[in-house]
């Protein structure tokens, strides 16, 4: 009997916000309750239809939400909760009563559950916070008692005489809800059943292998499939593997499992522009190797694609197609006029078998499999300390402001660089504090920090290692033989690591070349970011110091010392055009006192040779006087991006 129906309606669902910033979203969907679970489908009553099943047994609460007038953005106005595990699932019904069924229903099958809880939150968990008592935890316990027997919408219901047998009470559906106001076609007698519901699963794909060393880690294998339990941490997902087995994996190495996702797809790279695409085909050199990329037009893809020349010249042409879309529905793509797709993936296989018109069919693909897995925000969720016995050093890598940086391993395995703080050289206390802020911040464009060793002396600080070091002596390094996209891309990244940063109002203050790394793919990463902050050493901390960075610096922090996201974006501008000279020194010819003097007149930086007036345009827009004028990254970004597609025209 443990599917007997109990109850079955047209219900809306809100999503899960699983993020503070995701928007809401409400689907109808078709909910059906029995003995065991509550199930909810897109439309028909079929396993393949199902959107989601809650399992009774794991349901702790099912409860009226009071909307206290607050606007419902769905036709069904009628709010009620299901949570089971960590999860709350928001449902709307159409009516008073049929939300009394529900609910009422729900509380009789949960009774004996031992996961019952004892309190509950009456309102919405609502843009990070719970609305009724404005804790920001989803976790937080609730604030009012939970009464498994009694309807928080109405007032406490008389237990009817002579009750019913629950089998006649819970008869199926017939369409429900009842119109009008006749909320006794059930009782609340202490026989009554409850049952609650459960949010869609979000299953995800793994990426890259990742091995969960702690406790609380969870081990990936690429291609398998882990049902997410918790996003609040959105560098570190609580998941669950198909041994139901449950633990903290890197956000990063996850793709959702959806049709409509590229990211999947071992074709598809989405962070590669077309400089970069480009020398990764070069460097298969397979005929037919392609890869579909995101182009610099937001919403659109590209398939790059590499044929060896025809007439046998040697090298091998590469092409940039844009996957085009009909303009009248339905929507569809294709690359060659006569062939059409409903889908991108079903595009690309079928030319894998067939070229239509390309210069070659896609027979190779290009992507994730031949690069490394990227960083994660510190070794493990909620670990920056670092045991310094698990630490191997190797070679020296350099020496900065706070002292040597060698290569090292982490548990032998992983490569890392680990900064020996040299004593007296920083504030270490409140750059300890600041650790855990900083370790947050992972970007593929930025330089990851995995963690400190603070328990010792010297002060370790341990981060992701660059192949080829930092950018301006890498610039200085190859001068002449970068290309104008080599250059632009270099731009680019930067730009993208500075997006993030600025997104999240942290400001780097010593923007410059040699602070950004450069990895053995060719990928710039900006580094040691906020990190002036503890330096202990008046002649790089003030203005009029020696080593103070005045010709990055625009004149609100020369002059006042008041740094903001647009005063990274002007030392930005001064990097773009230290690329773009190949390494030079800026104001070659003056001394700090002086450009304070010649930049305060309006004087700039003049055009590199390599630098297209284009190019010397956006460094123009980033040193403009007035902070406001300046671009912000993400615009800035936009326009190095289109700057590097149209480096050379698409062929269709
Ligand atoms: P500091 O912050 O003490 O001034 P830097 O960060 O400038 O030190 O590092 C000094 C040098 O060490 C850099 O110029 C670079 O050559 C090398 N280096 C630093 N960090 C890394 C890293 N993560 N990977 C590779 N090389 C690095």
């Amino acid at each position: 009997m443990s599917a007997e129906l109990l109850l079955e309606e047209l219900l809306v669902k809100r999503s899960q916000q699983k993020k503070r910033t995701s928007p809401l979203n409400y689907k109808e969907r078709l909910f059906v309750l029995t003995r065991t679970h509550l199930d909810y489908y897109d439309g028909r009553r079929e396993k393949r239809f199902r959107r989601g099943s809650i399992e009774l047994s794991r349901v702790r609460c099912a409860e009226v939400v009071k909307s206290h007038g607050g606007v419902i953005p769905c036709p069904n106005k009628y709010p009620f909760q299901v949570v089971h595990d960590a999860v709350t699932l928001y449902v709307f019904a159409p009516s008073n009563e049929s939300r009394s069924l529900w609910v009422q229903s729900l509380k009789g099958e949960i009774k004996d559950n031992a996961v019952v809880s004892t309190k509950f939150h009456p309102q919405f968990w609502q843009e990070g916070a719970w609305l009724c008592c404005r804790q920001v935890d989803k976790l937080a316990l609730g604030c009012e008692e939970y009464n498994l027997f009694g309807d928080i919408s109405r007032k406490p219901l008389p237990l009817i005489p002579g009750e019913k047998r629950r089998n006649e009470r819970r008869r199926p559906p017939p369409p429900l809800p009842p119109e009008g106001g006749d909320d006794g076609d059930y009782d609340d007698d202490d026989e009554e059943e409850e049952e609650e519901e459960e949010e869609e699963e979000e299953v995800v794909i793994a990426l890259y292998d990742f091995l969960g060393t702690e406790p609380h880690g969870l081990s990936l294998v690429q291609g398998g499939e882990y049902v997410i339990l918790d996003k609040g941490d959105v560098n570190w997902y609580k998941a669950r593997n198909q041994f139901s087995e449950e633990g903290y994996i890197p956000s990063n190495y996850v793709t959702e499992k959806s049709s409509t996702n590229l990211v999947q797809f071992v074709w598809f790279s989405k962070q590669v522009n077309r400089n970069k695409a480009e020398e990764l085909l070069k460097r298969e050199d397979k005929e037919g190797a392609f890869m579909v990329r995101a182009s610099s037009a937001p919403g659109a893809y590209t398939v790059s694609l590499y044929a060896k020349s025809a007439a046998g010249e040697g090298g091998g042409a590469i092409k940039h197609y844009h996957i085009k879309e009909t303009q009248a529905p339905p929507l569809q793509f294709y690359l060659a006029e006569k062939h059409l797709f409903s889908s991108i993936p079903d595009l690309i296989e079928y030319h894998k078998h067939n070229a239509a018109g390309l210069v070659a069919r896609l027979r190779y693909p290009v992507g994730k499999q031949d690069r490394s897995a990227p960083s994660t925000a510190g070794f493990s969720y909620e670990k920056w300390e670092i045991d310094p016995a698990e630490l191997t050093f190797m070679k020296e890598l350099g020496s900065g402001q706070f002292g040597v940086v060698r290569l090292g391993k982490w548990r032998a395995r992983r490569r890392v660089a680990i900064k020996a703080i040299r004593e007296g050289a920083m504030s270490e206390e409140d750059f300890i504090e600041e650790a855990r802020v900083m370790m947050r911040l992972s970007h593929p464009r930025l330089v990851q920090l995995y963690g400190v060793c603070s328990q010792q002396k010297p002060l370790y600080i341990v981060t992701e290692f660059l192949e080829l070091g930092c950018l301006l002596n890498f610039l200085r390094q190859r001068r002449g033989r970068l290309g104008l996209g080599s250059l632009l891309s270099f731009c680019l990244d930067v730009s993208q690591g500075m997006q993030h940063l600025e997104a999240h109002g942290f400001i780097h203050r010593d923007l410059a070349s040699r602070n950004c790394l450069v990895s053995s793919s060719l990928v710039v990463k900006v580094s040691d970011f906020g990190m002036t902050r503890y330096v202990l050493d008046d002649q790089y901390t003030s203005s009029s110091g020696a080593k103070f960075p005045v010709k990055w610096s625009p004149p609100e922090v020369f002059n006042f010392c008041k740094y903001s996201s647009k005063s990274d974006v002007w030392a930005y501008g001064v990097l773009m055009w230290e690329v773009f000279t190949e390494g030079r020194m800026p104001f070659e010819q003056n001394q700090n006192h002086e450009v304070v003097v010649m930049v305060t007149k309006g004087h700039r930086l003049y055009r590199p040779k390599m630098a297209p007036p284009a190019i010397y345009d956006i460094m123009q827009l980033s040193w403009r006087e007035r902070p406001d004028d300046r671009p912000p990254f993400s615009q800035l970004s936009q326009m190095i991006s289109d700057a590097l597609e149209a480096d050379a025209p698409p062929p269709n």
